[in-house]
């Protein structure tokens, strides 16, 4: 069937929100939504078997915590202190629910990785 995907092939697919194992099914029925898939529509390869990918989910946020951390301290508040807060938070949150499917693909795929 489909031949052994080489590591970075792995994670190319799981940036493109798809199967990590065959690279055609996708992760996300409605990536917006962030509805999932169980398993892969072509492969039948389960996702998320035991919820591996919550503690990449968790390490990730964390990671881009980590960023807005650095953004506060080197970017000190020019203007109003309320702007530069509100705008900071939106900035977060922004940035995690964009990040969020890439992140789950990316995931799934080290996940498969590991379990292969
Ligand atoms: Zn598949």
């Amino acid at each position: 069937m489909t031949e052994k995907a080489t590591n970075l092939q792995l994670l190319v697919r799981g940036l493109r929100l798809r199967c990590p194992r065959c690279g055609e099914g996708r992760i996300f029925r409605r990536w917006w939504t962030y509805t999932e898939y169980r398993e892969c529509q072509r492969c039948d390869l389960v996702y998320d078997r035991r919820g591996e990918s919550l503690a990449f989910m968790y390490l990730s946020t964390a990671f881009l915590t980590g960023v807005m951390f650095l953004v506060l301290i080197t970017l000190p508040p020019r203007g109003s202190l309320w702007t530069y807060r509100v705008g900071l938070v939106a900035g977060a949150l922004t940035l995690y629910a964009v990040t969020m499917p890439f992140r789950k693909g990316l995931a799934i795929a080290l996940n498969y990785f590991n379990s292969r």
